[in-house]
């Protein structure tokens, strides 16, 4: 099993049961020795126990499922921090263009096609293919954020949905949002929960920006936001108002309320002391496939970030751009991108780069008591990993080979709030071809941009 403390090294412990009871963690101990207080249960199989039933272990007439572990390590599930989940029917549709082709001629044009029906299929796709990456949690932010809310019900995935909004849609559009907000906030068991989704500090207005957050703190929410994505934008936002989009969701309360910051590549150092006051409730997801791909310069400022208290998380981004949601693919190329960013190989090492993506991300999504590590009193949001391939042998250190080594494809079983969504490499809760048949009906009328119409136009 993989300890992810939260400072110091990440520990592999050996041949540990991990019990499992109403979808909380409520024990780990070493395998064997769960006779000892009692409990009853065929529970002497090493490797993780999923332990599930109305009454727990040690009630009458419960149901036990005894997962065997052996030979695989259970790791806590990856946080996808930011993401954009139905953008999988757009995948590889929007390549090798800039920043603003992305937006103005591919995908804001795509987006204008969408249906609700269209984003249904989509989240559920992308919940498949998250759960096969063993992300158990994701944060979302997209229109027709119910469809959302409803695939993540029913596959049974966790997730933090933000309905994504712009200034352009008007007033109704604004209080639709908040409704989202107040229908689904703690539903599927809690495990979905909700962010107030301001695009952008470019989309939407300041006056916006404050209502919404005003909202956020009524409803004890977070706020979910694209921000300083990147240098440009900061420039541009100090050339036409003469304040860098930092301060602009200071001053609009967004940072008070508390804000989950998508990329924050344009983070300057004027920025920091501001980010620091918030420190305990501000994170940045950082997304390094989609910089590179754009080929923007410089990367989230991580270690900045760190010093003065931010939490930083890993995300994907949408599939338009990161083409998957393989949060294993996104950690590598954060720890990767890092080092080099700062020229120093003996930082982001195996552990924090773990940490980030697991506890960063729980942390990055206010739901730090709940999931992020292994332990008693935790969601039992529980990953194994079949690290026996020969892209990981020989396996002198499975830290090293789940950071540099491990796909995807490693994953075998995935558990989330207690309930098994992938058994053995088995979807349960979701009919893969069914839905890969019914996008493909849908595809083509997504990608036909011939109408000329756009959701928003980027201009920053
Ligand atoms: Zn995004």
């Amino acid at each position: 099993m993989l300890r992810v403390p939260s400072h110091g090294e990440c520990e592999i412990l050996r041949a540990q049961d991990i019990v499992v009871a109403d979808g909380v963690i409520e024990e780990v101990r070493p395998t064997g020795t769960l006779g000892a207080t009692g409990t009853p249960g065929p529970l002497g199989a090493s490797g993780p126990l999923d332990v599930s039933g109305p009454t727990g272990p040690s009630g009458a007439g419960h149901a036990v499922d005894v997962i065997d572990g052996r030979g695989l390590l259970a790791v806590p599930g990856l946080v996808n921090a930011h993401t954009h989940s139905p953008m999988v029917l757009m995948r590889g549709a929007a390549e090798d263009v800039t920043v603003e082709g992305w937006f103005n001629d591919r995908v804001w044009p795509m987006e204008s096609n969408l249906t609700p029906a269209d984003v249904r299929i989509g989240a559920r796709l992308a919940c498949a293919e998250m759960i096969r990456s063993g992300v158990t949690t994701f944060a979302d932010h997209y229109f027709f954020p119910e469809q959302i809310a409803e695939a993540v019900a029913e596959t049974g995935l966790r997730a933090d949905i933000a309905p994504t909004y712009f200034s352009s849609r008007g007033e109704e559009a604004l209080a639709d949002t908040v409704k989202f907000a107040e229908a689904w906030h703690g539903r599927a068991d809690g495990r979905v929960t909700v962010s107030l989704g301001p695009h952008a500090p470019y989309t939407v207005d300041d006056g916006d920006l404050r209502t919404l957050a005003g909202h956020a703190r009524r409803l004890g929410l977070r706020m979910h936001i694209h921000a300083a994505e990147h240098l440009e934008q900061t420039q541009s936002s100090l050339e036409r108002r003469g304040v860098t989009p930092i301060r602009v969701l200071h001053e609009t309360g967004v940072l008070d309320a508390g804000a989950l910051i998508a990329h924050g590549c344009g983070i300057v150092e004027q920025d920091l002391p501001l980010l620091a006051e918030y420190a305990g409730t501000t994170a940045v997801a950082c997304c390094p496939k989609v910089y590179l791909k754009h080929a923007l310069s410089p990367l989230t400022p991580v270690r900045d970030l760190l010093a003065t208290g931010v939490t930083v998380a890993v995300g994907t981004d949408g599939a338009a751009g990161h083409n998957t949601l393989d949060v294993w693919e996104a950690l590598r190329l954060v720890a990767l991108t890092q080092k080099q960013a700062v020229r120093d190989a003996t930082w982001m090492t195996v552990s924090d780069t773990l940490r980030l993506a697991m506890r960063g991300g729980a942390r990055a999504l206010g739901l730090q008591r709940e999931i992020g590590a292994l332990e008693p009193g935790m969601r039992a949001d529980i990953v194994l990993t079949d690290l026996s391939g020969l892209h990981c042998r020989p396996l002198h250190d499975p830290r090293a080979a789940l950071v540099y080594s491990a796909r995807a494809s490693d994953v075998r079983t995935v558990v989330v709030d207690g309930r098994v969504l992938m058994r053995d490499g088995r979807l349960l809760t979701v009919d893969e071809p069914a839905l890969l048949a019914e996008a493909d009906t849908r595809v083509a009328r997504i990608l036909d941009t011939s109408h000329g119409g756009a959701v928003q136009h980027y201009d920053p």
